[in-house]
């Protein structure tokens, strides 16, 4: 014990010794292009005899830190730069960095960290807050921004009318005028673009949108802004159990949030149904379909059934639902445990209020092969019941 003691003395002697060799540095100068470079410059005192200097990047909210050699100037300038391409780092995050300097007698020091905003600076970008919401655009005037911002108000009450949702302590909007221009930006920081019009950064509590100028803007901005907003607010209430929700439910939610409903939903939804094409529910609970039409019935499939849900249950059905999917519950196992009905008979009730469906002729449909199976078994002892009674 007294050597640990002993140890433990030393070790507290040696920390201070450390941190007490500060090094004065200058504020780094930081410039990047999304996607491409950032280069880092700063100096240190020049008398100070430098051996080497290490750079570490780590994204705030990101797991991963990156660590770089930086490179020594004539009278202690140090420059480093980080590729993108290679460590591509998700936009719109605040970006962590410290030193590491080795000293030509062996001491390393280590610097306080600074921060910088990596945002996408291709664009020119205007920007208007009412707290909690902060927005920015870089095409239209002032009132384009209001309009955002009260579309986002707007649908933040109406999600709140469905599930107890705290308000968030602020959250960024990015309009972008054109969804290619959003994809390349979800590209260039490592993220799959493809189809996207529209992306929640949860754990960066930032919405990007796409909204282009024309007709369709007030429509466009009344739906895309409200349900970006939704995830973002029901990710603020479960936390990172939010993932635990299936798909259906994490997309229910916030189409049902718009402000807009979206016209060509009741038009899927009726054709699927004529065609006999709709999507079993248990098949949206992990993931969407990929293909482009189903991937839009998806949603309009989750949309029609969660209003439903909310209709027949109220927003506490919904809030009993998506704590016992937060908590862990299955697909079936959550609803039954929340509303006492498994998926598959919520799923049947569903069709029966929204298409007027009679139930049986479905039940029955599922049923038949059982109904066979049945008959099978039975009929050789039904056979001997009537020989015997015959005999009698
Ligand atoms: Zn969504």
């Amino acid at each position: 014990l007294r050597l640990l003691l002993f140890l433990a003395a030393l070790w507290l002697l040696i920390i201070p010794a450390r941190a007490q060799t500060a090094i004065d540095i200058e504020p780094t100068q930081v410039e990047y292009t999304v996607g491409g470079q950032i280069h880092f410059e700063t100096r240190l005192p020049p008398e100070i005899p430098v051996r080497e200097v290490w750079v570490f990047v780590h994204p705030l909210e990101n797991p991963g830190t990156i660590a770089g050699q930086a490179t020594l100037q004539p009278s202690n300038g140090i420059t480093y730069t980080l590729n993108l391409a290679e460590h591509p780092i998700q936009v719109y995050s605040v970006v962590e960095f410290w030193y590491q300097i080795t000293l030509e007698d062996g001491t390393i020091v280590e610097t306080d960290p600074e921060t910088f905003s990596y945002t996408d600076n291709r664009f020119d970008w205007q920007t208007l807050d009412e707290p909690p919401f902060e927005v920015f655009w870089y095409e239209g005037d002032t009132a384009f921004g209001q309009e955002i911002l009260n579309a986002a108000r707007e649908g933040m009450q109406k999600t709140m009318d469905f599930l107890p949702v705290p308000v968030p302590e602020s959250v960024t909007i990015y309009v972008y005028a054109s969804a290619s221009e959003l994809q390349t930006a979800l590209r260039l920081s490592g993220q799959t673009g493809a189809l996207i019009v529209g992306h929640a950064s949860l754990e960066l509590d930032s919405v990007l949108v796409t909204i282009p100028p024309g007709p369709a803007q007030t429509y466009e901005t009344k739906r895309q802004v409200p349900h970006e907003i939704a995830h973002l607010l029901m990710y603020e209430w479960l936390g990172k159990n939010y993932y635990n929700l299936p798909q259906w439910l994490r997309e229910g939610v916030p189409s049902i949030s718009e402000l807009f409903p979206n016209p060509d939903y009741v038009v899927l939804l009726n054709q699927a149904y004529a065609d006999d094409a709709l999507l079993p529910m248990t098949s949206l609970c992990e993931n969407f379909p990929l293909d482009a039409s189903n991937f839009l019935l998806a949603y309009a499939q989750s949309t029609s059934f969660t209003w439903f849900l909310y209709g027949q249950y109220g927003s506490s059905g919904l809030e009993a639902l998506s704590r016992a999917y937060a908590d862990g519950l299955g697909c079936d196992p959550g609803a039954e445990a929340a509303l006492g009905r498994s998926l598959t008979e919520l799923e049947r009730d569903w069709r029966q209020v929204t298409f007027g469906e009679n139930p049986f002729p479905a039940a029955l449909k599922n049923l038949a092969p059982w109904l066979f199976l049945l008959a099978v078994v039975l009929l050789p002892s039904l056979l001997l019941i009537i020989g015997q009674r015959r005999s009698n």
